[in-house]
């Protein structure tokens, strides 16, 4: 039986806090499933008590079948084989009928409740550990063959059928909360389909995209926590707020129930909030405000209509690429913009062209550039693979003929690589109306204002492009040189820095002069407390996570736009004689 928290509060280990990012909104409480690595891949949850049984022989079953594989690999070795191969699978077969191995597993799963694959690998990384401190070499190294054995184990119960996990809350009392050193986009794409109740990792920022995803799973989120991983045990009771950033680890029964109670009004709140969902984004003195939602992958559009999103402002295709051996081909991309298009039922939606590199990464990549944040990521990715990037625009082309598509460039830094897009675009378009040539592609083509090249000179993109984009996310981290993966320098990644407003000021200003309109993607236009700023520099277009989308309506809703623009030219004409000399020269 698992105890409910309340009642394993007293046996646990002595209460403490940590303090990290809070990176996606939400109180959670559950208990800590820790993870290495390569623990990441297998399926977490919990079993019926009525099924721990059948649990237990699900397990011997694939030991049994591990057992007999090896068996047959001996029977198998041809005549030449080195006779050390022939002991080592003997070793292995031998490990697989230890009690040593197979009796805590079954304990695991017989008194936590814990699926297969998650005790296996849980008594696995305990093993492991003994292995590795052990003065003697030849045992040290022994420890190899316990993975490799678990691993073998683990292939066998990947084939077998899986009992049903027991539904489980992700926000109540069991919900499991991951707790990892890092978790990489591509991993967090794994760990989609299952429900966790908040994800903890020791490294990572606030706009890595780790951070990124697990808003959009709409599950809190602390990263940055430092050495925090190490700290903490299986089953440890958490309890997570991902928007202070704060984490208590076996928290005093009382301290549980303010906890509970916390989270309760939490969930009064988002609630209150939801009753904006229909109301149009309109300040106090009658600015129409845009407010669209960033996608990652397709189903995530059913939550941006529910948080009331007029429009997709961000589709960040290189989900649909990541965490897989095979890339998608044409039909599958087009499958997945339509049904998105399609979704949005003519409201507008900005697909992004793939944005591979720094920190998301293909699995085929053999070689890390030394600096891939600024090596050959995004527009630069593609415009060195033209096969690939024609047939995205392929797909994105055919899938404009559902409704209104915008296509966005990301990571632009000359017009040259506008040019060679419009030039590739054309190509494409050519080449489809040979078979139907009834294609008319009205497709708008926008710039991401996301390096300090673009931003500064930014007056000929907005001549020869539609639209424009802010990405603050890595205008910020190109513009301070702060990696915004790296929790050793997230304290300095500044959005209010000066230089960061100047920017951003800028090309609001010049998208006005120009008459093009110009968005924000990056996750300050999701941040609530940006809103007001924004507004008074003018910006009328912001595009962020589906669960930020309310909070920023709010704000919006109360806020009068001439006033704020009044309030920010007052302040700056009160700043200093340098600060403003320099900032009317830049707006
Ligand atoms: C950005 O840089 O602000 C942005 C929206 O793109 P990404 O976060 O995917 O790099
Ligand atoms: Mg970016």
């Amino acid at each position: 039986m698992i105890l409910k928290p309340e009642a394993a509060c007293d046996m646990l280990t002595p209460m403490l806090s940590m303090h990290g990012q809070g990176v996606s909104q939400g109180i959670a409480i559950g208990r800590a499933v820790v993870m290495g690595a390569a623990a990441l891949d297998v399926a977490h949850y919990y079993v019926a008590d009525a099924e721990t049984v059948q649990e237990c022989d699900r397990l011997r079953q694939a030991i049994d079948q591990a057992r007999s594989e090896l068996q047959a690999l001996v029977q198998r070795l041809p005549s030449d084989a080195p006779r050390e191969l022939g002991a080592l699978l003997n070793v292995h077969s031998l490990l697989l009928d230890d009690p040593q191995l197979i009796e805590p597993v079954c304990e695991l799963i017989t008194d936590q409740r814990y699926n297969a694959e998650w005790a296996l690998t849980t008594h696995g990384q305990t093993l492991l550990e003994q292995f590795a401190t052990m003065s003697d070499e030849y045992l040290r190294e022994r420890g190899a063959d316990i993975r490799q054995v678990i691993e073998r184990v683990l292939r066998v119960l990947a084939g077998s059928p899986v009992l049903l996990p027991e539904p489980v809350d992700a926000h109540g009392e069991e919900a499991l909360i991951v707790v990892a050193r890092d978790i990489s986009p591509a991993d967090m794409l794994r760990l989609r389909g299952r429900s966790f109740g908040a994800f903890l990792t020791d490294l990572g920022g606030p706009t890595s995209h780790t951070a990124i995803v697990a808003r959009s799973m709409n599950v809190p989120a602390v990263v940055g926590l430092g050495d925090f991983r190490r700290l903490i045990r299986d089953g440890d009771i958490l309890v997570v707020d991902g928007s202070d950033g704060s984490v208590l680890v076996n928290p005093s029964k009382q301290m549980l129930q303010d906890c509970r109670a916390r989270q309760q009004a939490y969930r009064q709140e988002r609630k209150a909030l939801r009753q904006l969902r229909d109301s149009r984004a309109v300040t106090v003195d009658k600015v129409s405000i845009d407010l669209h939602a960033n996608i990652e992958l397709p189903d995530e559009v059913g939550a941006a209509l529910d948080a009331g999103a007029e429009g997709i402002g961000l589709f960040r295709t290189e989900f649909l690429f990541m965490g897989r051996q095979q890339l998608p081909d044409e039909d599958e991309q087009y499958e997945a913009y339509a049904s998105v298009v399609r979704a949005m039922q003519g409201r507008p939606v900005t697909i992004r062209t793939l944005d591979i590199g720094a920190d998301k990464t293909l699995d085929d990549e053999a070689t890390v550039p030394t600096n891939p944040a600024l090596g050959l990521r995004a527009v630069r990715y593609c415009l060195a693979k033209p096969e690939l990037f024609a047939t995205q625009l392929r797909a994105l082309l055919r899938a404009s003929r559902h409704g209104p598509l915008r296509i966005l460039i990301p990571m632009l830094t000359n017009l040259q690589e506008v040019t060679a897009v419009r030039f590739a675009l054309d190509a494409v378009t050519e080449e489809l109306r040979d078979t139907d040539p009834t294609l008319e592609p009205n497709i708008m083509l926008g710039a991401m204002v996301e390096t300090p090249a673009v931003a500064i000179a930014v007056e000929p993109f907005a001549q020869n492009l539609d639209f424009l984009s802010i990405g603050t996310n890595d205008l910020i981290q190109y513009t301070l040189a702060i990696d915004r993966t790296d929790p050793d320098v997230a304290d300095m990644y500044d959005p209010m820095h000066p230089a960061v407003l100047r920017l951003i000021a800028h090309v609001i200003r010049v998208g006005h002069q120009l008459r093009k309109p110009v968005a924000m993607c990056g996750e300050m236009a999701g941040s609530s407390a940006a809103t007001r700023l924004l507004l008074g520099l003018g910006l009328t277009a912001f595009s962020m996570h589906s669960q930020q989308l309310p909070d920023v309506k709010k704000q919006i809703l109360q806020a009068n736009m001439g006033d704020l623009r009044q309030a920010l030219q007052t302040t700056l004409e009160q700043a200093g004689s340098v600060e403003r000399e320099i900032f009317t020269t830049f707006t």
